[in-house]
C-alpha cells in the first residue's frame, strides 16, 4: 500500500506491507516544483518499482479534516472529493494540499483503491462538552466552529502500543497521549476513545509548537487587529508561522537548538522551553482531571521521543498523580520502529511514563486495509452476531401433544449451529395478557419444553420471565401453547434468553476465554455503537462461532446483515463473575 502524506509544499511516500509494517519506500520531497501532479508524476515510477512485484495494490491517503461528515475511513470517490473539497474552508492549510494529493494519485493509479484516512476521526468520540465553544449557538453552527481535534491516526498508534506493552486492553485503560513534534497535541484517551484534546477547530490551539502559537487569549488578538497593523491574513501568519518556539526564541523553531541555546544561557532559549513545556504540563493535569486519574502517559514524536530534557521537565510535579520519573531510563531511552517503546517510569510509579516511537503512515495504512478488509497487523478478530427471533424448543411428548400423535419435527432450513433447524411447525403463545401467533419451532427435540422471548414480548403476554441461560428452567414462569391437534400448558420453561457467544475450543483459546466466561462485546453500528456487558461464553466443539441476542437488543445496536462485533473486555473481573451453573 502506499500512504501519501501531501503537504501544501511537500510530499511524503511511504510503500509499507499492512500487515507486517515492512517498508519498502521511503520518499520525502520537500519544495515541490510546479504542482502536486506533476511531482508525484515524477516520484510514482520509483515508488512503483521499489514495490513488491512491481505493482501497487491500495493509496492511503492522509487527509488532515474530516470535518462533521467523516468519523471514519472512507473509499475515495468523486463525491468523497468534492466532500474534501468542502471542508477546504475549516483546513485552508491542509484540506487543499491533501486534494491536490487525491486527485493527482487517482489520476496516475486509476486502477487501485484510495482511502482517506482522517486526522480528526479518532476525535470524533469527544463529547460534547469537550467539543464546544461557549460561542452562541448560531454562530458556532453558521461557521462550523467546534473543536475537532488533530493528530488522530498518532494518537490512536502509540495509545495502542502503550497498551500491549503495559499487557492490558486498550479499553481498560486511561492514557494520555504527548504528540510533540513541529505541530504538539495531548489526547486524553479514556478506554480506548479520545475524550479530550488540545487542539481545536484548526491545529492552532492548545501546546506551543515549532511556528505555531497554541493558546493565545482572543482578546489579545482583537487588540493586535485593532492596533491597525494587521490583517486576517497578517494575523494568520503570525500565529501560524512566526509564532511558538520560533517566536519565543528568536532561533528558530527547532528544538534541539533551542536545548542548546539555553544550555548556553540565551535567556529567550531559555523562556521557550519552560514556557513550552509549562503548557504540556499543565494540559497534562487537566485530562488526569477530565478522565478521574490516568494510567499511563506516552511521549512521542519528535520532541517526545528524542528530548530526555523536555520529558523531564514536563514530568517534574507529577508525583500527585502516581507518576514518577527515572531519570536514568530517561536520559537512555531511544526508541525506533524496531524497538518502538521504552518504560522510563520509576519501579513503583502507579502511573506509567513510556516513550513510543509514532508510525503515522502505518496507522494510515492499517484503517485504510481495515476499511478494504486486507489483512493488517492490529486486526482484532470478529464475531458474527446473530439475532434469534423468539422461538420453542419442544419435547417430544409435546410435539404430539401439539401435532398428533406420533408427529415428528420436519426441517424448514437449517440454521447456524451445526445439528439445528427451523422447523416447518409453529404453535401460538397465550399468556394472561395477550397472544403471540405462529412462533417458530427450533428442532431437533429437547428433553425439556422451552420457550425464549424478548422484553417487549413478555408486555404483549403480561408476564415476568428471567434472564436465563438455556436449560437453566428452575422457577421461570409457565404459558400456554397451541398447536393444530392440542395445547399444552406449561408449568415453567418461560425465560429472556441470556445473551451469549457460541465458540469452539479453537476460538476460546483465540479469544483468550473459557467456557463459562462472562465478557463484553462491542457492536460499533452506524450511530447506535452499544458495549454488552454480561455476555455468556459458551465452548463446544460442535459449536460454530456466533453471539446470540434477541430481537430487542438488536433493534437497540442497530445490527443489521452481517454484522460482525469485537470482545471488548475479557478481563480478570469478568472472569471473576464467571457464573458457577
Ligand atoms: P512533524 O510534526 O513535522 O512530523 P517531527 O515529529 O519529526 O515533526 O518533530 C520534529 C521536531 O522534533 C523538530 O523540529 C525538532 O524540534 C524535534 N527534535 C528532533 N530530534 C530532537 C532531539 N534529539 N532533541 C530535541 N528535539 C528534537
Amino acid at each position: 500500500m502506499l500512504v501519501l502524506n501531501c503537504g501544501s509544499s511537500s510530499i511524503k511516500a511511504d510503500v509499507l506491507d499492512p500487515e507486517t509494517g515492512v517498508r519498502f519506500v521511503r520518499e520525502r520531497v520537500e519544495r515541490i516544483e510546479g504542482d502536486h501532479a506533476a511531482a508525484l508524476a515524477a516520484l510514482l515510477p520509483t515508488l512503483i518499482d521499489r514495490s513488491p512485484e512491481g505493482a501497487l495494490a491500495a493509496v492511503g491517503h492522509r487527509v488532515v479534516h474530516g470535518g462533521d461528515r467523516y468519523s471514519r475511513p472512507v473509499l475515495i470517490d468523486d463525491a468523497v472529493e468534492a466532500g474534501i473539497e468542502a471542508l477546504c474552508a475549516l483546513a485552508p492549510l491542509h484540506n487543499p494540499a491533501n486534494l491536490a494529493g487525491i486527485r493527482a494519485a487517482r489520476q496516475l493509479l486509476p486502477d487501485v483503491p484510495h482511502v482517506a484516512v482522517f486526522d480528526t476521526a479518532f476525535h470524533g468520540t469527544l463529547p460534547s462538552r469537550a467539543r464546544a465553544y461557549a460561542l452562541p449557538k448560531e454562530v458556532a453552527e453558521a461557521h462550523g466552529i467546534r473543536r475537532y481535534g488533530f493528530h488522530g491516526p498518532s494518537h490512536r498508534w502509540v495509545a495502542a502500543r502503550a497498551a500491549e506493552h503495559l499487557g492490558d486492553p486498550v479499553d481498560a485503560l486511561r492514557i494520555i497521549t504527548c504528540h510533540l513534534g513541529n505541530g504538539c497535541s495531548l489526547a486524553a484517551v479514556e478506554y480506548g476513545r479520545s475524550v479530550e484534546t488540545s487542539m481545536g477547530m484548526t491545529p492552532l490551539e492548545g501546546l506551543v509548537m515549532g511556528t505555531r502559537s497554541g493558546d493565545v487569549d482572543a482578546g489579545a488578538l482583537i487588540t493586535l487587529l485593532r492596533a491597525g497593523n494587521l490583517d486576517a491574513d497578517g494575523l494568520d501568519h503570525l500565529l501560524q508561522r512566526s509564532s511558538g518556539l520560533a517566536g519565543l526564541s528568536g532561533r528558530g523553531n527547532d528544538m534541539r537548538d533551542i536545548e542548546q541555546g539555553a544550555a548556553d544561557g540565551d535567556e529567550r532559549c531559555r523562556l521557550a522551553l519552560h514556557v513550552f513545556c509549562h503548557r504540556v504540563r499543565k494540559y497534562l493535569g487537566a485530562y488526569a482531571a477530565v478522565m478521574g486519574g490516568v494510567d499511563a502517559i506516552v511521549f512521542t514524536a519528535g520532541i517526545g521521543q528524542n528530548s530526555a530534557l523536555v520529558r523531564h521537565r514536563v514530568a517534574q510535579r507529577l508525583e500527585f498523580l502516581g507518576a514518577r520519573l527515572d531519570e536514568d531510563r530517561n536520559r537512555l531511552a531511544r526508541v525506533d520502529a524496531d524497538s518502538p517503546v521504552a518504560e522510563i517510569s520509576a519501579e513503583h510509579s502507579r502511573c506509567r511514563v513510556l516513550v513510543v516511537a509514532t508510525d503515522e503512515e502505518r496507522a494510515i495504512a492499517g484503517q485504510a486495509a481495515a476499511l478494504l478488509g486486507l489483512p493488517r497487523a492490529d486486526d482484532q478478530p470478529t464475531i458474527p452476531v446473530a439475532i434469534s427471533g423468539r422461538h420453542v424448543h419442544l419435547s417430544q411428548a409435546h410435539v404430539e401433544a401439539l401435532f398428533g400423535p406420533g408427529h415428528t419435527l420436519t426441517v424448514d432450513k437449517e440454521i447456524s449451529q451445526p445439528g439445528q433447524f427451523a422447523a416447518h411447525e409453529r404453535v401460538n403463545l397465550v399468556g394472561p395478557r395477550g397472544t403471540i401467533d405462529r412462533v417458530r419451532v427450533i428442532g431437533p427435540v429437547r428433553s425439556r419444553t422451552q420457550v425464549e422471548i424478548a422484553r417487549t414480548d413478555e408486555f404483549t403476554l403480561g408476564l415476568d420471565a428471567p434472564v436465563r441461560g438455556s436449560g437453566d428452567l428452575d422457577n421461570t414462569p409457565g404459558i400456554r401453547v397451541e398447536g393444530p391437534a392440542g395445547s399444552v400448558t406449561l408449568t415453567e420453561g418461560v425465560i429472556c434468553s441470556r445473551r451469549h457467544i457460541h465458540m469452539t475450543p479453537e476460538d476460546a483459546e483465540r479469544f483468550g476465554v473459557e467456557h463459562k466466561d462472562v465478557v463484553e462485546v462491542r457492536l460499533d453500528s452506524d450511530g447506535r455503537d452499544l458495549v454488552f456487558g454480561d455476555v455468556l461464553v459458551r465452548v463446544s466443539p460442535k459449536y460454530r462461532l456466533e453471539m446470540h441476542i434477541d430481537t430487542d437488543e438488536g433493534n437497540a445496536a442497530e445490527v443489521t446483515r452481517n454484522f460482525e462485533a469485537v470482545l471488548h473486555r475479557t478481563d480478570r473481573l469478568a472472569s471473576l463473575r464467571r457464573v458457577t451453573t
